[in-house]
């Protein structure tokens, strides 16, 4: 395994770190979480000893399993994380914020994980400035309060922001490293967040390297990324994120334990390079891969009920192989959705604002709805 420090900390993290979003569905229905629990436990053997973890994930069954592999661990071999933000904290208190909401969805994550203790403890999701300072002014003091208390050991921050909003959180000083959606099809969106990190010395993990199994799905499209190795496309969209010098750990979402192989076969002899030298190495002519939806699902708040990542996944359809067609035949085919449905959009922009690609939403689904007349 390949390990990195933490920005200017002492903490060595291995290159890629679990995401405990994607434990076995069908595993945890049945409840057999101990099963699930192999996953972490092998990863471990593995070499990795970073693991992600946030209330919700996997039928909000995720922290429960990931503390059942790390309680029989040594404390001082592994690093978790785990999250919070307004949406959490109402979960668990009828809908109110206070210190004693934030304490309690807290306790719950430390009492299902086995812990006495996080590494890292994120204000989770930040979708906007705005959201961001709100959240902050609320909630920070008690993130600092649980820190003073030896609960939490870092304050952190995860968000789908532009480069430059990502700047501005970074320059409150108040974050010791960030949890940023980065890949080969976004990176320009946050290139310059993850330099700004590195360079105040905050670490640096990475969600969603595969852009929600969009590159994998694609292999001819993402072939290039393969050149000169013997990776497949996932395992090179991995290492191209874990290349970049500014990044501590990419977090890879893992259901089996091949795929924790895979993982870790991404990141063997791995180079570290400054973002611009990877880029630059990989940059490619034509399609424009910021177009994409990456199916984040952050924008699933239309007032019509419009099942947006649906049609925009569709969308990409069209951005990859350049036929439109191939959108009407992924709604009916794949989704089973009809297309007229896109014309129920009112263009009040409210997906937008939350979407995490910045996409022209409304106008791809008037798009859509003149294809399906
Ligand atoms: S712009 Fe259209 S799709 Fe987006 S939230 Fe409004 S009505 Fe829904
Ligand atoms: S449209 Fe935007 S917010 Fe919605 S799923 Fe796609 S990338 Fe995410």
């Amino acid at each position: 395994m390949y390990y990195k420090k933490y920005g200017n900390t002492e903490m060595k993290m291995s290159a890629v770190g679990l995401g405990t979003m994607r434990y076995d569905d069908g595993l945890i229905s049945a409840g057999k979480l101990e099963a699930c629990a192999e996953i972490p436990l092998y990863a471990f053997e593995k070499g990795i000893n970073y693991f992600d973890t946030a209330p919700f994930y996997c039928q909000d069954k995720s922290e429960e399993i990931t503390g059942m592999a790390l309680s029989q661990l040594k404390r001082d071999q592994f690093y978790v994380s785990s999250k919070t933000n307004f949406n959490a904290i109402k979960a668990l208190s009828g809908g109110e914020i206070s210190r004693d909401a934030f304490r309690r969805r807290l306790e719950t994550s430390l009492a299902r994980l086995k812990l006495d203790y996080l590494d890292f403890y994120h204000l989770w999701c930040v979708l906007s400035l705005d959201a961001y300072e709100t959240q902050c002014e609320a909630l920070y003091r008690f993130f600092e309060e649980a820190r003073s208390e030896g609960l939490i050991r870092n304050i952190v921050f995860s968000a789908h922001l532009q480069g430059r909003d990502v700047e501005e959180v970074i320059a409150s000083g108040k974050f010791k490293g960030m949890l940023l959606g980065y890949n080969v099809l976004n990176y320009r969106f946050r290139q310059s967040g993850i330099e700004k990190a590195y360079e105040k010395g905050m670490g640096v993990v990475v969600m969603n390297p595969l852009s929600g199994g969009l590159i994998p799905q694609n292999p001819e499209t993402f072939s290039f990324l393969t050149e000169g190795t013997d990776l497949n496309v996932a395992q090179a969209a991995l290492r191209f994120v874990a290349s970049h010098r500014e990044v501590t750990v990419a977090l890879a979402g893992c259901t089996t334990k091949e795929h924790i192989d895979d993982a870790v076969k991404a990141v063997k002899g791995l180079e570290e390079l400054p973002a611009r030298e990877v880029i630059a190495k990989y940059e490619t002519q034509g399609l424009s891969f910021n177009d994409l939806c990456t199916g984040c699902g952050y924008c699933n708040s239309c007032p019509k009920g419009i099942e947006i990542p649906k049609f925009m996944d569709s969308y990409n359809q069209k951005l990859l192989t350049g036929r439109e067609q191939e959108i009407l035949d992924r709604l009916g085919g794949h989704w089973v959705i009809p297309a007229e449905r896109a014309a129920e959009c009112i263009a009040c922009r409210k997906c937008e604002q939350l979407c995490t690609q910045h996409l022209p939403i409304a106008e791809r689904l008037q798009e859509i709805a003149g294809l399906a007349k």
